[in-house]
């Protein structure tokens, strides 16, 4: 009966929260605002920050550059870009790509490291990163809400993280509105990674009473948004779906997340599953093989039991969401789990997976139909 937590981050919420709270943007001279492609743009945000920033007197560079699953390469030349720029703070606002892409820019900022990937080895770093701001755009990651930043190796087919102690977002801003333009097969997935999140956090070892609260809190009211599968969200879904994921997010803070995670980075860096589905798709192997353990047994039932599911039901519901359908050969097989065999999120279930436990399940999921000649 403990619990031990430092959450630095002072989070804002509610629709209008960015321009109700303008002035906390000041944050320095000139931000650098981090976001992907389009979509900070579509959903609004963009607009909100840069009308707030003008409105206080602070400058602004925009770098729209980041990719999915952002590469430590990119982050690695961007970070370089905002120095240049003489950018003093950071604003990510999208998905966790460009969350967790701005960490490690803001990082990149201010240690000249001689090589990205040192990025990894914190005693590399020279500075503090320069602060930041995250403003989500989808309901997932829970980025927001923690210091970890995964980013892609330059093999391209290698997720690793790093989390820095002054990689927390000194502020955040929950508009639920800046979620509504997220498509459904998106805000599917996204709310799936967020509801991993809190489902491994609960079983993990590191778990204590408050990361649990978290955890349950977050896991019910994406459970009660899922379980309708919504044709379209309301606003009221988009928002429990939001305030969800930054609690998951704080929750794994605590604890790290379990082995869906790295049997899922595969699926994504490979076969271009987003993260959220990818995870999902390990969801009824991670509840069985922790109900072969007495401790994940009872935390498996316990979770059930506060989302009012039965444990068979609930694996299966989260496939069925998932909903992966991919057909591999024993090349293929061997060629994902060699890639994410050695992660450390194994050690961090009640169950500790074997290696030829992954084999076992990626070919139970991805050989089992190139068997029965539906590939
Ligand atoms: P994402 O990769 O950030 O974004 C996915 C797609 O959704 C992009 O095409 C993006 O477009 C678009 N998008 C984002 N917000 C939108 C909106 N409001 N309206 C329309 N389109 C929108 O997806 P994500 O699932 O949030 O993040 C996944 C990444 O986070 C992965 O790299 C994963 O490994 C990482 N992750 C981090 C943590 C953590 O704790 N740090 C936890 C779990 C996962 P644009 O490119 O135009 O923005
Ligand atoms: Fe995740």
């Amino acid at each position: 009966m403990a619990f031990s937590i430092n959450i630095p981050c002072r989070i804002y919420s509610g629709t209008g929260c960015v321009k109700a709270h303008g002035t906390e943007f000041a944050l320095g001279n000139r931000a650098f605002i981090v976001t992907g492609k389009s979509s900070a743009k579509l959903c609004g945000a963009l607009d909100d920050v840069c009308s707030v920033l003008a409105g206080i007197g602070v400058g602004f560079e925009i770098y729209s550059g980041v990719r999915e699953n952002p590469p430590v390469t990119d982050c690695f030349e961007a970070g370089r870009i905002c120095a240049d720029k003489g950018c003093d703070f950071v604003i990510a606002i999208g998905g966790g790509s460009a969350m967790d892409a701005a960490k490690a820019i803001a990082a990149f900022a201010t240690t000249e490291y001689a090589e990205c990937t040192d990025i990894f080895d914190y005693s590399k770093k020279k500075a503090p990163s320069l602060p930041l701001i995250c403003i989500p755009t989808t309901a997932g990651t829970g980025s927001e809400g923690n210091r970890y930043s995964v980013l892609t190796l330059p093999d391209g087919k290698r997720k690793r993280t790093f989390s820095h102690d002054d990689s927390w977002a000194k502020k955040v801003f929950l508009d639920p509105k800046y979620t509504y333009t997220l498509s459904r097969e998106y805000t599917f997935s996204t709310a799936l990674d967020a509801f991993h999140h809190a489902m491994e956090s609960y079983l993990s070892p590191k778990s204590d009473d408050l990361s649990r609260m978290l955890a349950i809190y977050a896991a019910r009211n994406i459970w009660d948004v899922l379980s309708q599968l919504p044709e379209q969200f309301s606003e009221n879904m988009r928002a429990s779906l939001l305030y969800a994921s930054c609690a998951a997010g704080i929750a794994i803070s605590v604890t790290g997340t379990g082995f869906p995670h790295p049997l899922g980075y595969s699926l994504t860096l490979l076969d271009g599953i987003p993260h959220g589905k990818a995870c999902a798709a390990f969801a009824a192997d991670y509840i069985e093989y922790n109900r072969k353990n007495e401790l994940g047994e009872t935390l498996i039932g316990e979770f059930c039991a506060a989302l009012g599911v039965k444990v068979k039901v609930l694996g299966e519901l989260l496939v069925g969401l998932a909903s992966v359908d991919l057909c591999m050969t024993e090349e293929q097989i061997a060629e994902h789990v060699e890639l994410i065999k050695s992660a450390g999120n194994y050690a961090n279930s009640p169950y500790v997976l074997s290696v030829d436990e992954m084999y076992d399940i990626y070919r139970k999921h991805f050989a089992a139909k190139r068997k029965r000649g539906n590939c």
